[in-house]
């Protein structure tokens, strides 16, 4: 579905990020994972190459424009193309909204939402160019509110309105924008929560279990094929149902 594609995956270092760079080059895509830490990225990529996938590590922060329109620039210019950006990086810094500081809506807002726009703002000329395009970003079932996350909901919330409005704006070019929901996915995070507060969330959940990263990976891999071509602007949920029931 991405045989031969170049795609660039941002905080791919880890976690669900990781997953769909080894999905995609296991599909036949070249990998650029990028990471803010480049060690993390390096690990990735010699599991991905000790599987016989191609993929290179880059580091990059998402909040720096330059370094981004830097690397963006030079992949365009050795691979000659550049298919398809995943707006994965993300994080969160919770706190009731009257205790939260300054410094917690800033990080948050500053790396999930400019962090998505400064990577997309960069594709545009190239996939325009090439007359076609996947952006893929990530928002979270939070984005429809959640207790202990103001700031993490509205960056969340930002990157889908940002994901319709450049699915408008990309339209014609033969490049779409589209974002990926989770729900609760089993990552090292979700991991480190509480037996018993775990198993509460988990009733909340229609089908009854945690996503996995692959579940999300199988999502992108879809919207990043020609298969997914007359899809843009859309928010799509992978979360068991739990988006359902908000
Ligand atoms: P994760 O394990 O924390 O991985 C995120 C990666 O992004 C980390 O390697 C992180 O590096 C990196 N990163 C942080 N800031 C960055 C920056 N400025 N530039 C580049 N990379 C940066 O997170 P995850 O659970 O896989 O989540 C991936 C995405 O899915 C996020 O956007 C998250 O909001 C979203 N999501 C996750 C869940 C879930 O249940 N896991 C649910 C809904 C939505 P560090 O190690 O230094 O932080």
């Amino acid at each position: 579905m991405v045989k031969d594609r170049v795609a660039l995956i941002t905080g791919a270092g880890r976690g669900i990020g990781a997953v769909i760079a080894e999905r995609f080059a296991t599909e036949g895509a070249t990998v650029v994972v990028a990471d803010i830490i480049f060690a993390a990225a390096e690990e990735i990529v010699d599991k991905i190459r000790t599987s016989g996938g191609r993929a290179e590590a880059v580091l990059l922060d998402v909040t720096d424009k330059p370094q981004t329109v830097e690397l963006i620039a030079d992949l365009v210019k050795r691979y000659d193309r550049l298919d398809i950006l995943i707006n994965n990086a993300g994080i969160t810094r919770d706190a009731l909204a009257m205790r939260m500081k300054e410094e917690e809506w800033d990080a948050v807002i500053d790396i999930n939402l400019k962090g998505t726009w400064i990577p997309s703002q960069a594709v545009i000329r190239p996939m325009r160019r090439q007359k076609w395009g996947r952006i893929v970003n990530t928002a979270s079932v939070a984005a429809l509110g959640n207790v202990g996350q103001a700031n993490y909901a509205a960056s969340k919330g930002g990157v889908i309105s940002l994901t319709r409005t450049l699915a408008l704006e990309l339209a014609r070019s033969g490049v779409t924008v589209n974002c990926v929901a989770p729900g609760a996915i089993m990552t090292p995070m979700l991991e480190t929560v509480p037996e018993d507060m775990r198993s509460q969330y988990l009733e909340r959940i229609p089908v009854r279990r945690f996503g996995t990263p692959e579940d999300v990976a199988n999502l992108h891999l879809f919207l990043c094929s020609d298969l997914a071509s007359y899809i843009t602007g859309q928010t799509i949920f992978v979360d068991g149902g739990l988006s359902v029931g908000m």
